[in-house]
């Protein structure tokens, strides 16, 4: 069977990380459905496919998790978010709701995979002609600062400390996807802000490669990336 499976950004970090896909609802997901992923945020889309490696179970033990849960492999990110809009196989479900599968049939889902492999060809094409002119830009990096990192709410105070731990402390988080290191003291403004804005972090999580004169430090100040720091640079 082949399943569309529509998930928010909160819970697919989770799922992402331990390659599980949850559920509350019970559906008749077997070993080796196909699923399509649908990331649901304020800027929707499809992000990619996987396979099931069992039938979907009762999990008991893990409260953070929803009811029911199926392992996944072969998880395939797609190079961009293709909203449906931009796909030309109409999709008759109505794609709503976090962690649920969505039955659909096996053409469908071809074409829907098809489609976006002629967006991915044409963005390439385009994107090889690009890059001849322009810069790549970077891909937003993410910091969980260490116990001892001083928040304060004065803005070169949080400058100051961020300077302090950023590529000097062991115990700080960072996650940097570009191939370039990031110097704080580099020959760049540094600006500090603070948001509650998922895009922020959506940007990081799907690798978005923003170009950027100045570096921006972002702190999120709730959900589930709470306290973290998103860098644009
Ligand atoms: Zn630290």
């Amino acid at each position: 069977m082949k399943y569309i499976y529509v998930v928010n950004n909160r819970c697919w970090t989770i799922i992402r990380n331990i390659n599980i896909l949850m559920t509350k609802k019970f559906t008749n997901i077997k070993e080796e459905d196909d699923i399509l992923i649908y990331y649901k945020s304020n800027n929707n889309g499809f992000i990619g496919v996987c396979k099931t490696t069992n039938e979907l179970k009762e999990q008991k033990e893990n409260i953070k998790l929803d009811k029911y849960i199926v392992n996944i492999k072969d998880l395939s990110l797609f190079k961009d978010k293709y909203k449906p809009e931009m796909i030309k196989t109409k999709i008759t479900s109505s794609i709503k709701g976090n962690n649920l599968f969505y039955g659909i049939n096996t053409i469908t889902f071809r074409k829907i995979i098809n489609d976006i492999k002629i967006l991915e060809n044409k963005r390439n094409v385009e994107k090889n002609e690009r890059e001849i002119y322009e810069d790549k830009g970077r891909i937003p990096i993410f910091m969980k600062p260490c116990d001892k990192f001083i928040y304060s709410k004065n803005k070169s105070n949080m400058i100051e400390e961020f300077k302090k731990h950023y590529g000097r402390c062991q115990k700080c988080e960072i996650v940097n996807n570009n191939n370039e290191e990031l110097t704080p003291t580099m020959n760049r403004q540094l600006h500090y802000k603070e948001s509650n804005n998922d895009k922020y972090v959506d940007n990081y999580l799907i690798s978005n490669k923003l170009i950027n004169d100045d570096i921006t430090i972002i702190h999120i100040v709730d959900g589930l990336y709470k306290k973290c720091f998103i860098i644009e640079w």
